[in-house]
């Protein structure tokens, strides 16, 4: 303490620059050591990095509260929003010029995930904060920098890292609700379901831009028609009535405006766990159920689509399918290529986000034009071939075409947000009112294969130096280049963007990425080291790290680099 004290005072009025005494230095304050990892260069650059740990004599963790994994992922999580709702009350913030004074923590949204602003084990409990080092222009305010560092900090560690300072009720609530949704998850597979959204669920959210759920005394709470009706029976909740989903062909249909795209976008959030109060807490979806919607303008490279899309005008051939610039249909197709190769289970599509002569070609349009110059194979004449040969299921909102009630399993309709099973309905209007149109899918999805990327296709640096950067979470800057995030739509958190990025680059540095495997083997080749050495591994500053990742699945992983314009790849046969 009284070294910082020093340092403090002995720069005070000095230079900026003078910040980067303290940087690589660890001083014990009390309980607690506090470690500079990165001073930063001025005060508007991003804040200082700082870590906060308390060894766990102190701090006084029961192993029961990070153990199994799941409950340790539960628990960072649970003080990390702690820690972001007590540094709102405890630092008093602006104090000086640019970021002077800031404090904060990487602050969740409504998901649960694997993240590196709190690690816990039995030795100790870290913190890792980003601190606004203070100055007045250029000139460092030492006696405001002591009163952040000296004052505050301890204040708020002495409120979020020890165990007896927090609410015992809410944290063990916490970690439950967590691990009976991965319980709940695991039963699914049990039970060949694909999804379960318990009654009384809150799928509604609060705004477009706000995913809080919608006011209590506005939203509809989700009930299951009868025939769909199943029970779960998670650990810590016991018993839970819902509407399960059955693996194969799922429709959800229903007049505009009666809640289907609200129920599929719960069901796309749900691959996560959610906080207790969500109101998704009980709604569990396979873990890897991907979204696919159209992106026309994407860059698709080398994917085959030949199962949708052949006989392109101009076009040699579908099978290495490249564009600077798809369709509406061809982008869609490879998206669903490319999430098949990503290990996809399940796919999530909404016809508001989707091509329409992708979904579907009607008996009419099949009459005018023929079938060997309409280059589209569509989704309806795929998706049941997509389940019988790969096993991956689909539920498909759809309030415009009822020709998929041929191919449909299950039928759901949404009425005033309220699902109905409709299926003998539908099933008996599609025997009444037979569509004509001829299926035109082949008996099976068709042949898929392997792409390598090749590393020298990807190129992080911008000029001499290494250039990665989240743009919230819809973009990454890489390198020279851009990666559209924006239809990659289960990415719940700028800091999974972030950790793509890193990811992407740390594939390269270890030359995971190495011209002979494939993109699944990167991916798992990937998950396998960071289960192992953690997501910390990523960062490219070793021993200083971040406390601003969150886990991002292989899916989202895969599907960055299959957006990175320069990529290139090799196709094995
Ligand atoms: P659709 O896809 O059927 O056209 P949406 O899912 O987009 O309908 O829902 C339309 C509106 O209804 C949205 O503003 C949504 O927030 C609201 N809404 C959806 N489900 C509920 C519910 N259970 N209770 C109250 N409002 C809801
Ligand atoms: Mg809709």
């Amino acid at each position: 303490m009284k070294e910082l004290q020093s340092i403090l005072s002995r720069i005070d009025g000095k230079g900026y620059k003078a910040y980067k005494d303290l940087q690589g230095k660890s001083f014990s304050l009390a309980d607690f050591d506090l470690i500079v990892h990165y001073a930063q260069g001025d005060p508007f650059a991003s804040p200082s990095r700082i870590a906060l740990r308390i060894p766990q004599e102190k701090a006084q963790f029961s192993p029961a509260t990070f153990n199994p994994e799941i409950r340790r992922k539960a628990l960072c999580d649970y003080i990390t929003r702690t820690l972001a709702r007590v540094i709102n009350q405890v630092a008093r913030g602006n104090r000086g010029t640019g970021k002077s004074g800031l404090i904060t923590v990487d602050k969740p949204g409504q998901e649960i995930l694997e993240r590196t602003s709190v690690v816990i084990n039995s030795d100790y409990i870290e913190a890792r904060i980003f601190v606004g080092l203070p100055a007045r222009g250029r000139k460092i305010l030492g006696r405001q920098a002591a009163e952040m560092l000296l004052e505050e900090l301890p204040e708020i560690v002495k409120k979020t890292l020890y165990f007896s300072a927090l609410n015992p009720n809410h944290l063990i609530k916490h970690i439950k609700t967590a691990q009976d949704q991965e319980h709940m998850r695991q039963e699914l597979e049990e039970k060949g379901l694909i999804a379960f959204i318990a009654n009384g669920a809150i799928l509604p959210r609060k705004s477009g831009v706000d995913e809080r759920p919608m006011d209590k005394k506005k939203a509809i709470p989700f009930q299951s028609p009868p025939e769909l009706e199943i029970e779960l029976n998670p650990p810590h909740y016991g018993p839970v009535k819902g509407m399960g989903i059955p693996q194969g062909v799922t429709l959800i249909v229903g007049g505009g405006y009666h809640g289907k795209s609200t129920l599929l976008r719960a069901l796309e959030r749900s691959v996560y766990n959610h906080v207790p109060g969500d109101g998704r807490e009980q709604v569990v979806t396979r873990a890897r159920a991907m979204k696919i919607k159209a992106e026309d303008g994407r860059r698709v490279e080398k994917v085959n689509i030949a199962p949708f899309i052949s006989n392109l005008p101009f076009q040699e051939d579908t099978r290495a399918f490249s564009s600077e610039d798809s369709s509406g249909s061809t982008s869609q197709a490879a998206n669903i290529i490319e999430a098949i190769e990503a290990g996809a289970e399940t796919f999530l599509i909404d016809e508001d986000t989707s091509a329409t002569n992708f979904m579907i070609r009607d008996y009419r349009m099949q009459k005018l034009v023929a079938r060997d110059r309409e280059p589209i194979t569509p989704f309806i004449d795929k998706v049941r071939q997509l389940f019988n040969d790969l096993n991956i299921s689909t539920i498909l909102v759809l309030g415009g075409s009822g020709d998929y009630f041929d191919v449909a399993d299950k039928v759901i309709m949404m009425n005033q947000y309220l699902p109905r099973d409709v299926t003998r309905e539908a099933k008996g209007i599609a025997r009444q009112h037979k569509s004509h149109r001829v299926s035109e899918g082949g008996e099976h999805f068709g042949k898929l294969t392997q792409r390598v990327p090749l590393p020298a296709s990807l190129n992080p640096r911008k000029g001499q130096k290494v250039k990665i950067k989240a743009r919230g979470d819809e973009s990454i800057q890489f390198g020279y280049e851009n990666i559209d995030l924006k239809g990659v739509e289960q990415i719940v958190h700028d800091s999974q963007t972030r950790a793509i990025g890193d990811l992407i680059f740390y594939a390269l540095r270890e030359k995971i990425i190495d011209g002979s495997r494939s993109l699944p083997e990167i991916t798992e080749k990937l998950n396998n080291l960071l289960d192992e050495k953690g997501l910390e591994i990523i960062s490219p500053h070793a021993g200083k790290p971040p406390g601003n990742y969150a886990r991002p699945r292989s899916l989202e992983i895969a599907a960055a680099l299959n957006r990175l314009r320069t990529l290139k790849v090799k196709v094995v046969e």
